[in-house]
């Protein structure tokens, strides 16, 4: 079992910094019965010049507003106030690369109504990479993604994580890695944590924002796309058209740039090292370690299947 924390750790809590062994809630909470809250998920890395710095920081709060926005929980607090907790946290727990936890909840209400009131927690542990450093063996999920007239799936609520952990444990007996949903209309949406890339003769593809969690690492992403001169393109596409994919990557926070080793036990068409993905992955360090990305990508040559 991974420890979160230890004697020693400290945490947010609405406006206190406190040992995480004496913090505590309320048992009745209305988040904790009906997985009523929102939550983030941030990364914060000791760049070239060696500062740590929470990697984009303002982003991840504002979705953090929006998410609780969207389902109605009330949002009393200052976005650069909790991004100062963050710092400070980290500084308490001597902390240089972690994973940074936010959580907006709601106190004891049993009733269906919204919330009148929120508390806040900020914790961090230290957190490598989330869905490991191999290729991915992905399975497509027997589960959709949650219907977005069903829910606000653009916040990132508690409660919908229920699918994303149905999702991964069906994946993991399965003996695979990682789960794919496809929406309900069966287009490929995303993995329960993170969002989904594919390469076709040179080119980027990822589905739009819709029945997705518009990632902070896919904007990223996709901006690197840009600034690297890869064409990107965002459109719906089939599990069929993705089985056909050069390569395939998944990305989130945590997961950082993952590649695909296989889909349902079917590799791709090129070797990941030779990928766009294994490009991005690699320009993707450099953007959140604040460090200069000259590489050029070189083409090799597409493996025959
Ligand atoms: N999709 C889902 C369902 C997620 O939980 C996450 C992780 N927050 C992502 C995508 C990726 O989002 P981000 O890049 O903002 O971490």
């Amino acid at each position: 079992m991974y420890s979160y924390y230890d004697q020693n750790t400290i945490l947010y809590l609405n406006g206190q910094y406190l040992k995480a062994t004496e913090a505590s809630t309320d048992l009745y909470g209305q988040s904790l019965h009906y997985g009523y809250a929102v939550f983030e998920g941030i990364r914060a890395y000791k760049t070239a010049k060696g500062e740590v710095k929470i990697f984009k920081a303002k982003e991840h709060f504002d979705r953090f507003k929006r998410s609780c926005e969207l389902i109605h929980i009330p949002y009393p607090f200052n976005n650069d106030e909790l991004i100062e907790a963050c710092y400070e946290v980290l500084r308490r727990n001597n902390m240089e690369e972690a994973y940074i936890r936010p959580l907006a909840f709601c106190p004891p209400n049993m009733t269906l109504k919204a919330a009148s009131e929120t508390e806040v927690l900020i914790c961090a542990w230290e957190w490598g990479a989330y869905l490991g450093e191999k290729l991915l063996r992905v399975a497509t999920s027997s589960y959709q993604r949650p219907n977005p007239k069903a829910f606000k799936i653009e916040s990132k609520s508690a409660g919908l994580y229920v699918n994303s952990i149905l999702a991964s444990q069906e994946a993991k007996e399965k003996g695979y890695d990682e789960a794919l949903l496809l929406d309900m209309n069966g287009y490929v949406a995303e993995g329960p944590g993170a969002n989904v890339f594919f390469e076709k003769d040179g080119k980027i593809f990822t589905p739009p924002p819709g029945n997705i969690l518009p990632g902070i690492t896919r904007a990223t992403v996709i901006e690197l796309c840009k600034e690297l001169n890869i064409p990107i393109e965002e459109k719906l596409f089939t599990i069929e058209e993705l089985r056909t994919a050069d390569s395939v990557f998944y990305c989130g926070t945590a997961a950082e740039v993952v590649g695909w080793d296989s889909l349902d036990g079917q590799g791709f068409a090129k070797p990941w090292a030779d990928s766009l993905g294994k490009y991005l992955q690699k320009a993707y360090k450099a953007r959140v370690l604040e460090q200069e990305f000259t590489e050029k990508y070189q083409p090799k040559s597409a493996a025959v299947v």
